[in-house]
């Protein structure tokens, strides 16, 4: 069996240049390009290093992107009006709240304030309801980033048994409306997955293993199920250096196909967030 290392750099230069002449044609037809509106709230060093990929992925892509710092001790209440004026404005198409908040900003609830045509994010009740009762073109960034890898790997997901270990409301509960529409039979994996015992039963007949649980090299590569394709979600810092959740060295000894982290899930999840400000510049001109 040959291992495969599924490249999220290439991917996303793949999709970026798919999106920028997408962006180049609504253009032509529209006389207008897509615009988001970053919020965040007072200065974090991590944030601000994000949101400079996000602005160099719109700008690769054509979006017009803006960063709008506001002060730390800015009130919820303060924080909605904002959410209300970006709102209404009609050259805004999409809008996120960066996190992290200050400890006094209540996210989700911010979020929930978002008109569902702007979250571009897919962050609000409303688009994650609709992920759950009708098809959406508005899917949260992180795990529309793992389904463009499984798109890359060509074999059907159909019957599958897919592992999700992980069920944060953005990364593994998402994953399992995503995997369900694909056809895989889904189990979701957690804290007292592990408390019982039973983690390593499930991962070892997993033909899709996706790992978004934020603990470095957690699931050792003797776990993988021989020919499993692994795609790991976790950024985890391990002495000077940035892992997975997975043992990536003893894993790809057993996988058919796997995702590195760095350079694996990360980059492709900027470019899901432009693709959503994409749709939501579609739905906003009804094209
Ligand atoms: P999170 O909110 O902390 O959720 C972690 C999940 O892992 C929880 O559901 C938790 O279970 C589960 N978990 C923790 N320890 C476990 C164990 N021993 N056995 C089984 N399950 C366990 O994390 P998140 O926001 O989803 O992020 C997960 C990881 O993905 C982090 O490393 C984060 O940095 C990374 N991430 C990457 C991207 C990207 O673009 N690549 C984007 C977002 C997040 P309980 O629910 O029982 O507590």
């Amino acid at each position: 069996m040959t291992l495969q290392i599924l490249d999220g750099k290439k991917l996303a230069l793949d999709l970026k240049e798919k999106l920028r002449a997408e962006v180049a044609s609504l253009k032509e037809k529209t006389g207008k390009v897509p615009s988001m509106v970053n919020i965040m709230i007072g200065e974090d060093h991590g944030a601000s290093a994000y949101s400079n990929s996000q602005k160099k992925a719109a700008e690769a892509i054509g979006i017009q992107y803006e960063l709008k710092t506001l002060p730390t001790q800015i009130s919820q209440e303060e924080l909605i009006e904002f959410i209300a004026l970006l709102n209404n404005d009609a050259d805004v198409n999409g809008v996120m709240l960066h996190k992290p908040v200050p400890a006094h900003i209540d996210h989700p609830k911010a979020i929930d304030h978002l008109d569902p045509s702007k979250d571009v994010e897919g962050m609000n009740v409303s688009n994650i309801g609709k992920m759950v009762v009708a098809d959406t073109s508005i899917i949260p960034c992180t795990p529309a980033a793992v389904m463009e890898h499984l798109k890359t790997v060509p074999v059907s997901l159909k019957g599958k048994e897919a592992v999700i270990v992980g069920r944060s409301d953005i990364v593994g509960k998402p994953l399992i409306m995503l995997l369900l529409k694909e056809n895989a039979t889904v189990t979701v994996c957690h804290s007292g997955t592990s408390a019982a015992g039973k983690l390593v039963e499930h991962l070892g007949r997993a033909d899709v293993v996706v790992a978004a649980m934020g603990k470095a090299h957690f699931i050792k590569g003797e776990w993988i199920k021989p020919g499993a394709i692994v795609i790991d979600v976790g950024i985890n810092q391990l002495g000077d250096k940035m892992v997975g959740d997975v043992e990536f060295e003893t894993a790809k000894e057993r996988a058919a196909y796997i995702t590195p982290v760095p350079g694996g899930v990360g980059p492709v999840t900027v470019v899901m967030l432009m693709k959503n400000c994409i749709e939501a510049f579609k739905s906003s001109m009804k094209i």
